[in-house]
Formats: structure tokens, sequence, C-alpha cells
């Protein structure tokens, strides 16, 4: 940025996404701006918060603070480092398809990745059109009666009959929220569903990047539709950060008393186990084992913690 150039005055802005080193932000009245960043401030994300000065000589502007974030959201990166993909993300809806089926470690996975970041997630049930007899939905009820047990969310969602699309804009009214899940679960038809305008703003996204609708995998924020239709203050209406490393968000490894904390239903028997650092594997008179034995936790509730101690173990491990 050349140094004599006019600068406004300081205002407040929302990052809608990075590219290279710059920022595309947004001003309180809904245009974007892209902007150079201050050395100091580092990496800047979808989310944040910021204070930018436009150049009185072109559309463009220079990020001068960032407000402290209330959450990011990271994704492994090379030799355990970690990557920032979003920033003051306060929702996240679990996307999980009834076909080709519900998976509990697959949940399992984001809820505790959620608890370790502090962020309330709900569970998507996508796809329930598919649903096409009554011993599926018992079968489905009984997947999920952990997370009814646990007072999790859970909304059955469709986007073939527009089925909890509303209850989830409910959801997501004034808040920024990710949808995580694996590919194929429908991640991209709720989008599409949710924002019916997504194509107009990709495009004008790509427009004031200068690059191609697709060539960015860097996380993006896209405003929801306001409630009344009415378009409210774009600062304050709910938005949807969305990116391939916002879906892929995973559990940071941690250890076996931090691991429990996030398995509340393990909670009332955790004082019965005869070894203070049971790992409720191989130890005899494990309360946990009982537990599960007795139907008073669920055995795949189990199953997703010992995968996840194993999996933590492993990334311990030197290579
Ligand atoms: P993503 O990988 O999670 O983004 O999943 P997509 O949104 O690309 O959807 C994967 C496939 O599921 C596509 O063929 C969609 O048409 C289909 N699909 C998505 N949502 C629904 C739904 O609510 N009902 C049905 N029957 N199919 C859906
Ligand atoms: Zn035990």
């Amino acid at each position: 940025e050349s140094a004599n150039s006019l600068l406004g005055e300081e205002q407040p802005g929302l990052v809608i996404t990075s590219f290279g080193k710059r920022v595309l932000v947004e001003d309180i009245n809904g245009a974007t701006h892209s902007c150079a960043i201050r050395q100091h401030l580092g990496k800047l994300v979808a989310g944040d918060k910021v204070i930018w000065q436009s150049d009185v000589e072109a559309n463009t502007g220079v990020v001068v603070s960032v407000m402290p974030r209330s959450h990011e959201l990271s994704r492994p990166g090379f030799r355990g480092q970690t990557r920032m993909v979003a920033a003051n993300i306060d929702f996240i809806g679990i996307v999980t398809p009834v076909v080709p089926g519900i998976h509990p470690d697959m949940i399992d996975r984001y809820l505790v990745a959620a608890q370790q970041l502090d962020i309330p997630a709900v569970i998507i049930i996508n796809k329930v059109d598919l649903v096409d007899s009554e011993e599926h939905w018992d079968a489905i009820g009984d997947l999920l009666a952990p997370y009814v047990e646990l007072g999790i969310e859970l909304i059955p969602a469709s986007t073939v009959s527009n089925q909890g699309l509303n209850t989830l804009l409910d959801f997501m009214a004034d808040k920024n929220s990710v949808f995580v899940g694996p590919s194929g679960a429908g991640k991209s038809s709720l989008i599409n569903a949710l924002i019916p305008d997504i194509d107009i703003r990709v495009g004008q996204l790509s427009e004031a990047t200068g690059l191609g609708k697709h060539t960015t995998t860097n996380s993006i924020l896209y405003h929801l539709p306001a409630l009344d239709d009415k378009q409210g203050d774009h600062l304050n209406s709910g938005n949807l950060i969305d990116s391939p490393g916002v879906r892929q968000f995973s559990p940071m490894p941690c250890e076996l008393s931090e691991l429990e904390t996030y398995y509340p239903d393990f909670a009332p028997f955790l004082g019965g186990c005869k070894y203070n650092n049971c790992s409720h594997t191989i130890e005899p008179n494990c309360a946990i084992k009982q537990a599960v034995e007795d139907g008073e936790i669920a055995y795949s509730r189990y199953q997703s913690f010992q995968r996840l101690l194993q999996e933590f173990k492993d990334s311990n491990e030197p290579h």
C-alpha cells in the first residue's frame, strides 16, 4: 500500500473472506471493500470484526485493528499446528443424513470438538424425506436416543420437502453458524436452500476478490435472510460461514480426564471405577463398562469414546 495515500475515518467492518494477503471487509451499509491488513494483526478470517479505514482514492482500504475473538475455529494443519478457518462462531449444526445412515461416531466427534470450543451444537437429521417406514423411524430413534438424553436439540430437515428449514433459521438468527458433517450429508443443499441468493452472492464475491468462483478454498461468510423477510442491520443478522476447512473441523487431542468431561452421560458412573485413571478398557471393576452392560450408557457412546481416546493416543506418539 502506498504510504502517502489518504485514509478515511476509522469504521467498523466484518470480514467476509480472506484472499492472498487481503480481506474483503463489509461496511455497516453492506458494501464490500478489498482491504490490506496492518502487518502486526496476523491472519484474519471470515467472521472477524475489524476496524478499517477506506482509501479515499479507491474502493480499497486497510484494516487497522481486530476485535477480540469469542471463538476461533481451527483445523489441524502441518506438523501438529492448527490453522484458523473462522472467527466468532457461536452455533454449530452437525449434519447427519438418514440415508445412507446416521453415524453416532461422527456425531460424537463433532460434539466433542464443539464442547472443546464451548460452542452450542445441534444435530440436523437431514434427508428425512427418504424415511419410508415406521421401522426406519424406529431405527433412527434408537440411534438418536443418547442425544435426547443429553438434551441436545435434534432438527429433522429436508431440502426436498423443506422440512425444518424455518426452525433452522430460527436457531441461527443473530448468530454466526457453521454446518459440519461428512461429504454427501447435504450441507451444500441446506446452504443453498437457506440462502436463496447464494449464487448471486458468490458471483459478487468473485468479482470483488478478482478470483474465480471456485478457486478459493478460504472460508466465506454469507448473510442469512432475515426471518421477517425485511433485511435487517447487516452486522447484526445471522450469518453462515462455510469452507471445506470449516466442514472438516475435528477435536483437538486431549487427555483421558478431559475427554471424560465431554461425555456427561459417563459422569454418574466415573466414581465407581476401581482405578482412578481407569481408561474403561481392560481394567477390572470398571463402572463405565458395567453401565454399558446394564444399558445405562449407550454402547455407541462408549465406542466413540474409545475410538477418540485411541486416536488421541496415536496422535501423541512420535512418528
Ligand atoms: P454435502 O457434501 O454435505 O455438501 O452434500 P450435498 O449438498 O452435495 O448433497 C449430497 C447429495 O444428497 C446430493 O445428491 C443432494 O441432491 C442430496 N440431498 C441433499 N439434501 C437432500 C434431502 O434433503 N433429501 C434428499 N432426498 N436428498 C438430498
Ligand atoms: Zn472404568
